[in-house]
């Protein structure tokens, strides 16, 4: 299992880092969030007061912005200049621009490539969006999550503690999807070779199950 890279792709409250970090934990394999160094880039935005749908100036302030992600799937944490942001990224405020920044291609750029040297040091569960598509495509296990979206707006509003409506959470879902898959630059796709797995009347384990399942025939 020591150098292998496990891709875990798909929209929104699909279940993906549940199952990212069950899959790592079970293989002993290091787990990383590429979502959440979206979030952390759009936290560090947000906190400056730029403004996330100029691209220029979102390119600037995230340019020499230091990221730590670290990789244990039982622990994962993320920190911006040294600060712990992994409760500000979850806030809605960064839900609500993350797109946005997502889609700038100098965000991408610099991120994917902090990605691959992350990846690059082998034994590894990735969960995104374009992972299997853009920055990993040669990753020994591909696979597309996804659920449909009652089922993922459902488990979403449970995770926020009944706070939200499951209706506007199902709108949000969408809303990021459509910014998501729409965008020019590396949008959420399914690579050509990854496995379809939807999750929607399967319980997590099963899913964990089906994938451990993939990396040890891989
Ligand atoms: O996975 P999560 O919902 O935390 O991701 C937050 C946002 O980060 C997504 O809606 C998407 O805009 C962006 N993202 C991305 N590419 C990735 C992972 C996340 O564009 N590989």
């Amino acid at each position: 299992m020591g150098l292998l890279v496990v891709a875990i792709d798909g929209p929104s409250g699909a279940g993906k880092s549940s199952t990212s970090r069950g899959v790592a934990s079970r293989l002993g394999l290091r787990y990383l969030d590429t979502g959440a160094m979206y979030r952390a880039l759009t936290w560090a935005c947000r906190t400056r007061g730029v403004d996330v749908h100029d691209q220029q100036a979102v390119a600037a302030a995230v340019a020499d912005v230091r990221l730590e992600s670290g990789t244990d799937p039982l622990n994962p944490t993320i920190h911006v200049d040294d600060v712990d942001v992994s409760g500000p990224i979850r806030e809605q405020d960064v839900t609500d621009h993350v797109s946005a920044v997502a889609s700038v291609p100098q965000v991408r750029a610099q991120l994917v490539e902090r990605q691959r040297e992350i990846i690059g040091e082998g034994g590894i569960v990735v969960e995104g969006r374009d992972i299997g598509s853009t920055v990993w495509p040669d990753a020994d296990v591909k696979v597309y999550l996804l659920a449909d979206p009652a089922a993922r707006a459902t488990r979403r509003a449970a995770e926020q503690g009944g706070a939200v409506p499951v209706a506007a959470t199902e709108a949000d879902l969408a809303r990021r999807d459509a910014i998501d898959s729409g965008r020019t630059a590396s949008p959420l796709a399914k690579a050509p070779d990854a496995v379809v797995v939807d999750s929607t009347y399967l319980s997590l384990e099963e899913v964990i199950d089906s994938i451990v399942a993939m990396a040890v025939g891989s």
